[in-house]
């Protein structure tokens, strides 16, 4: 079973380099993913060639299966993607764009676009050009969802958001979810926002996955241990050290747990999916990749 998405191998490279290297992941369908990295990490690159707006420089990906350059047609019936520029026609009105949605998609919503910008307030009228930045996102998601999408794509689509749109659109995107039934995949640097709502991460930094999996399983497997000063390689047993921090008397150690028990003087604290990701971002060496949740795709 493939899920919604399925990568092997993966690698793009553009004229200056590699902006993904060889990444294999599989995102489970009727889920809320986060894709976090880095400025530069490849996330945009992942999006695009989900949809077919890059093709591969080696190896595959897959969207319920099919390949997005190959069944172009068979992905984008079933894609709803908001790029990160948002490229709107900014002369339209609000309604224009939702005539042009109704006329390219044949599974198009109207009422349910509609109500979307109603409950917004957002001016069915007014020129796309006249709308806030956060208006303009709203409007974006209206329109990918309007497709009736299995599932959603969507590029950083908090950074115009204030803080109250913010949670109104997460919010939003998990109703739309439990209703709908559809996957998301949802790149932002927004790690709290992710944590409310995600329940699937994947990190990518410097163009390679280096985590992925579900958000309770990964919550379960990251300890922080504080302990007497030690070195980190001394840990005993089997867990992996993802990053140290030391005091004269002290060592911080946010790890992965093995299946040894810790020492029993040391203090086991849980850590929130923040500090998972900042470690990991601080420590592009280090990467895991949950097995269980590799296998259980939806
Ligand atoms: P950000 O968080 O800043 O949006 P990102 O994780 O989405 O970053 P990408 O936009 O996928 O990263 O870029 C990955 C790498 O590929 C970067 O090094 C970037 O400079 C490079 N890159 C992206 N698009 C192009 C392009 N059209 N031509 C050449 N290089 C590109």
């Amino acid at each position: 079973m493939n899920g919604a998405l399925h990568a092997n191998g993966l690698s793009k490279r553009y004229r200056a380099g590699w902006a993904l290297r060889d990444c294999s992941l599989r995102v489970p369908s009727g889920r809320i993913s986060g894709l976090v990295g880095p400025n530069g990490a490849g996330k945009t690159t992942l999006l695009r060639l989900a949809v077919g707006l890059l093709k591969p420089t080696a190896g595959e990906i897959s969207v319920f299966g099919w390949s997005p350059t190959e069944q172009p047609n068979l992905v984008l019936a079933r894609v709803g993607f908001v790029p990160q520029d948002r490229p709107l026609y900014r002369a339209f009105t609000v309604d224009d764009i939702l005539q042009l949605g109704r006329h390219l998609n044949p599974r198009w919503d109207q009422a349910l676009a509609v109500a979307r910008l109603t409950r917004l307030a957002i001016p069915l009228n007014r020129k796309l050009a006249h709308l806030s930045g956060g208006q303009q996102a709203q409007v974006s998601l209206a329109l990918a969802l309007g497709k009736r999408p299995d599932l959603l794509l969507l590029d950083e689509p908090l950074s115009n958001l204030d803080p109250l749109a913010r949670r109104e659109f997460m919010s939003g995107l998990v109703e739309v979810v439990a209703a709908e039934g559809l996957s998301v995949i949802l790149s932002s640097h927004v790690v709290a926002e992710l944590e409310r709502v995600c329940d699937h991460l994947v990190i990518l930094n410097g163009g390679r996955v280096q985590v992925v999996g579900d958000i309770d399983e990964l919550l379960q497997l990251h300890k922080l241990l504080i302990a007497p000063r030690v070195d980190p390689k001394s840990i005993s047993g089997d867990a992996t050290v993802i990053r140290a921090t030391h005091t004269d008397r002290q060592s911080a150690m946010l790890v992965k747990v093995g299946s040894e028990p810790v020492r029993p003087d040391w203090e086991v604290h849980d850590v929130s999916l923040e500090d998972i990701v900042l470690a990991y971002l601080g420590n592009p060496a280090a990467a895991t990749l949950p097995a269980p949740a590799m296998e259980k795709a939806g």
